[in-house]
């Protein structure tokens, strides 16, 4: 894609040359600063800032731009701020949310900010290149598997020449690409394992019964055609980081999401049981939600009475609080490393945080050695993780409902994923 930008020596090209033209002639001198640029989950977030003269300027207009050679247009709003240094943006503050790579047609495009302004009532559309700023350059994402096919996506920051000039840009690379051996639509963690039983009932451990339920939704969205990883398909105990560690292997396989599966208990007696799926904060609740609702719906339960982190009926976001964040420095003390940067913006859940990579404050760098490394808690790609907590073990509606309605559950869960994914 390189070539654009450059004069092109090769008259055979001449209608290419025409075309690259008319992308070229609109391009401004100025670049785009982008200062953020994470991929989480199945949506690429870009921030950044615009440093020009608006003086006289009526903008009315700013949108983040994929343009192809033929200069077709894919068009995304954008929050945008103005000011007399120029405009700053933001695909959204949503890390779920901005653009969805899964609905880019194949096709090579450039990333550009449309700036529209109107001046003596002539309107004018103004095109600028993305310089990216941060320490992330080049990502790879393959889409999740429909019919069988799968998209290659490569998101690229490149330097080249224009009309003789050296300057960065980013651009998109989307192609059918077989999706490789190693690489997966969705991990699924039944929570514990092992000496971990979990939760604990009677005769029953809830290591065993979140392993049966994971088996059961690894087939059920298998015959959706889904590619789906399971972090354990036994009994065993598996550690949290290292190099299959369970917060570190949905980015290993470059998994889209994840999906943790727990029981609940709890120390007192319970009145009623019900259902609660944690969420990473900053993102849009819709799919949480879904889930939570099909869950009540198709297993016939309830939500969760708890009302601590709740943000919705059966839908819960669980930061750090300040109490955690002092025994965190506290612990870092004693043991001799330097503390990390939590704060009450940090995901409490280590499925949802380590999974995330820098989209959730994942952190887990080695600097503890009482713990292993999470390889990608620096990455720009992360994982979209969600913790269920299907129901209470030590409420024995529940239990018995988690016992005998197996299917309803597992159905509730799939049949979210199928609607949120847009799998016929
Ligand atoms: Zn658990």
């Amino acid at each position: 894609m390189g070539l654009i930008f450059t004069l092109n020596n090769n008259s055979s090209n001449i209608e290419i040359d025409a075309l690259t033209e008319n992308i070229i002639n609109n391009i401004q001198s100025e670049l785009v600063k982008v200062n953020k640029y994470i991929v989480y989950g199945t949506h690429l977030n870009i921030d950044g800032k615009l440093k020009i003269n608006l003086t006289d300027n009526n903008i009315y207009e700013v949108k983040l731009i994929l343009k192809d050679i033929k200069s077709t247009e894919i068009s995304y709003d954008v929050d945008y701020n103005i000011d007399e240094n120029g405009i700053t943006f933001s695909t959204s503050d949503e890390i779920n949310g901005g653009i969805n790579l899964e609905e880019i047609a194949q096709g090579e495009y450039y990333i550009l900010l449309k700036v529209v302004s109107n001046i003596d009532e002539i309107q004018s559309d103004n095109y600028y290149l993305l310089n990216n700023k941060t320490e992330y350059e080049n990502v790879e994402y393959y889409t999740i598997t429909k019919n069988n096919t799968n998209n290659k996506i490569n998101i690229s920051s490149s330097e080249d020449l224009l009309k003789g000039i050296l300057v960065s840009y980013m651009n998109i690379s989307v192609k059918k690409n077989k999706l490789p051996v190693d690489i997966y639509d969705i991990v699924i963690d039944p929570g514990h394992g092992g000496n971990d039983p979990g939760a604990v009932k009677d005769e029953y451990n809830e290591s065993e019964i979140v392993l049966e339920y994971s088996l059961n939704l690894k087939n059920r969205l298998e015959e959706l055609g889904l590619k789906v990883k399971l972090v354990r398909e036994e009994d065993k105990y598996i550690d949290a980081y290292g190099e299959e560690g369970r917060g570190v292997v949905p980015n290993l396989v470059k998994s889209k999401y994840v999906f943790s599966i727990h029981l609940n208990s709890s120390d007192v007696d319970m009145e009623t049981g019900g259902v609660e799926v944690y969420s990473p904060s900053n993102s849009n609740l819709y799919f949480p939600k879904l889930i939570a609702d099909n869950i009540v719906s198709i297993a016939n339960t309830t939500y969760s009475p708890n009302i601590l982190y709740k943000v919705q009926d059966g839908v819960y976001v669980r930061n750090y609080i300040e109490e955690e964040i002092i025994e965190a420095k506290k612990y870092a003390s004693e043991l001799g490393y330097e503390e990390y940067n939590i704060t009450t913006d940090t995901q409490y859940m280590f499925m949802i945080r380590e999974t995330g990579g820098i989209a959730t404050n994942a952190y887990i760098d080695g600097r503890n050695t009482k713990y292993g490394v999470n390889k990608y808690y620096n990455s720009n790609i992360g994982a979209e993780g969600y913790l269920l907590e299907l129901g209470f073990m030590n409420y024995s509606n529940d239990l018995n409902n988690l016992l005998n309605n197996k299917n309803a559950y597992v159905e509730a869960i799939a049949k979210s994923i199928q609607e949120y994914l847009n799998i016929k």
